[in-house]
């Protein structure tokens, strides 16, 4: 037997029991699952759920909470996924439909309604939320093309500065540290020349992998630029963020990489570190001191970590 399709869940919220079982029947009749509410209120608890129903058939007319109260309330949540609204009303002066709809309904049909019309209109309805859904859907996957770096998944630069952003507001405002660590992939021009920019493209791959395995959920793994990275690490203290820091480079050093079945090659990496709220407050500030804390692993010989040192005496 095939896989029934789950059954797509209407709400009916009317105060004439018999009313509402009519509907009730109808609908399960034509395949749907009804969620009944004998008021307006138990309408409005039944759609602000997490499961709740992106269809409901709304009477105007109830005590409490009425149906177009329901309506607006809901249209006023920008943030919550689309129900179809289908007004049921006694009305039938123009004015009231043109309230009806403007306070947000999608469609009304005026009592007493046919069985037929009822049918075609939330048929008409599903069709609206698949659209909608398609539209979420596809919003959403531009949110992530435009925040990944298609390469390793990672986040990109653009996701970075927006998530500094947000963890020093946060620290700052708790009071905690920040780490940041920006970590930079050893001699590897030589690597591409030596190997092949497919070999490259497995190292950043692999790279990627181990940074994510490596992080707790809180931290942030973004792929700066090339062949570079940036960690942003939540209540991280700087003694903490640097063990962390070394611990990384050891398992990146011990760590090797197949590509297309050609070889296996390991590398290094250099990694300086930054931490809030001692080298700096700002994301920007923070970034300079890690990348000027990671130059200096570089400069002393990589496959290192180097923490930023503000430097006390100038030079003479
Ligand atoms: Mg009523």
């Amino acid at each position: 037997m095939a896989d029934e399709a789950p059954k797509i869940r209407v709400l009916i919220a009317e105060d004439d029991p018999t009313s509402l079982r009519l509907v009730e029947v109808m609908l399960t009749k034509w395949g749907y699952q009804p969620v009944l509410a004998r008021d307006g209120e138990e309408a409005w608890k039944v759609l602000q759920a997490d499961d709740a129903p992106k269809l409901a058939i709304l009477d105007w007319m109830m005590p409490g909470k009425d149906g177009l109260a329901v309506c607006r309330e809901l249209r006023q949540q920008k943030d919550r996924p689309y129900v179809y609204i289908l007004l049921l009303t006694a009305k039938t002066h123009e004015s009231d439909l043109i309230e009806g709809l403007g306070a947000g309904a999608d469609d009304y049909l005026t009592k007493p309604f046919s069985r037929e019309e009822l049918h075609a209109r939330l048929f008409a309805g599903e069709r609206i939320v698949a659209v909608q859904e398609e539209l979420t859907r596809a919003r959403e996957a531009l949110r992530e093309q435009a925040i990944r770096d298609p390469l390793t998944g990672l986040f990109n630069r653009r996701y970075l500065e927006e998530a500094l952003g947000r963890e020093l507001r946060r620290a700052e405002h708790g009071h905690e540290p920040l780490g940041v660590l920006m970590l930079d992939l050893d001699y590897f021009k030589d690597f591409n020349d030596t190997h092949g920019h497919a070999a490259g493209d497995a190292m950043l791959n692999h790279l990627g992998a181990m940074l994510e395995t490596h992080t707790r959920r809180e931290d942030v793994t973004c792929r700066y630029g090339g062949e570079e990275f940036v960690l942003i690490l939540p209540g991280m203290p700087l003694d903490v963020a640097s063990r962390r820091a070394d611990e990384l480079r050891q398992a990146i050093g011990q760590s090797t990489v197949a590509w297309e079945g050609k070889g296996l090659a390991s590398t290094t990496v250099s990694v300086g570190v930054a931490c809030f709220p001692q080298h700096g407050t700002t994301g920007e500030a923070l970034l300079a001191a890690a990348d000027q804390a990671l130059y200096r692993a570089k400069r002393e010989g990589r496959d290192r970590v180097a923490v930023y040192a503000q430097r006390v005496h100038e030079p003479v």
